[in-house]
């Protein structure tokens, strides 16, 4: 299999279609090896337009998605990132090649265990991972300029508004159980700016301000 082929053809095809702009953004996604982050046994599909399971119950979003996601948080390369659901660990990486340090939760610890070995694997070194509650933040590494929750959420916890910096921008899918919409929010002097995006389908956050 040519990965980087199926990566180009995924850009071409998958992202830049559906407006996805940001250069930066585009050309993370065509460095980042997605099929390392699925089953061997999934390789081949890694690239295809649709999320897949990773095992737990949990998945690996959609390229799509994870390109959505990253292109409304805004990334210059000095930011510092919070996110919560490390999952597969492939949005993680795809941020870390668009900013300084991320910092990314997952309630599973298999799961942060195996996503961890990945970056060491891959070179990550700016992704720190624990296992651990997501929807109460970081509380050791606040504030952040960033914060993605990549688990559906009933609302946005407080704890994670409280540690978004002042001008930092969050985002997340909020929503029901079973159907969300993304919502990007900026934090600002004046208060917070809300910009509701694409409808989306997550898994859910489950945790003390998430779901039971
Ligand atoms: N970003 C991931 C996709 C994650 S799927 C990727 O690129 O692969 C959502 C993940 O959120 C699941 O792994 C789930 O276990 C995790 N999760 C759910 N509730 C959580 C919480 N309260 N804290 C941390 N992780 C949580």
């Amino acid at each position: 299999m040519d990965y980087e082929e199926l990566r180009e053809q995924m850009v071409i095809t998958q992202l830049i279609p559906r407006g996805i702009k940001d250069s930066r953004v585009l050309e993370a996604m065509k460095r980042v090896p997605r099929h390392l982050f699925v089953d061997v046994s999934m390789q081949n599909s890694a690239y295809d337009d649709m999320a897949m399971p990773i095992g737990d119950g949990q998945t690996i979003s959609q390229p799509y998605m994870v390109a959505i996601m990253t292109e409304l948080l805004e990334l210059s390369g000095k930011e510092k990132v919070l996110e919560i659901g490390t999952g597969s660990g492939y949005q993680a990486a795809v941020l870390a090649e668009l900013s300084k340090d991320v910092y990314t939760i997952e309630r599973i610890a298999s799961l942060a265990e195996k996503s961890s070995q990945k970056f060491s694997l891959l070179g990550y070194d700016n992704i720190h991972v624990k296992t651990a509650d997501g929807t109460l933040g970081w509380t050791e590494e606040a504030p952040f300029d960033r914060i993605i929750i990549t688990a559906a959420s009933p609302k946005i916890p407080d704890p994670l508004m409280e540690q978004l910096a002042l001008d930092g921008i969050l985002v997340i899918p909020v929503g029901s159980r079973y159907s969300q919409q993304l919502l990007k929010i900026r934090k600002t002097k004046e208060g917070m700016l809300e910009e509701y995006h694409t409808p989306c389908v997550f898994v859910p956050l489950i945790g003390k301000h998430g779901w039971e």
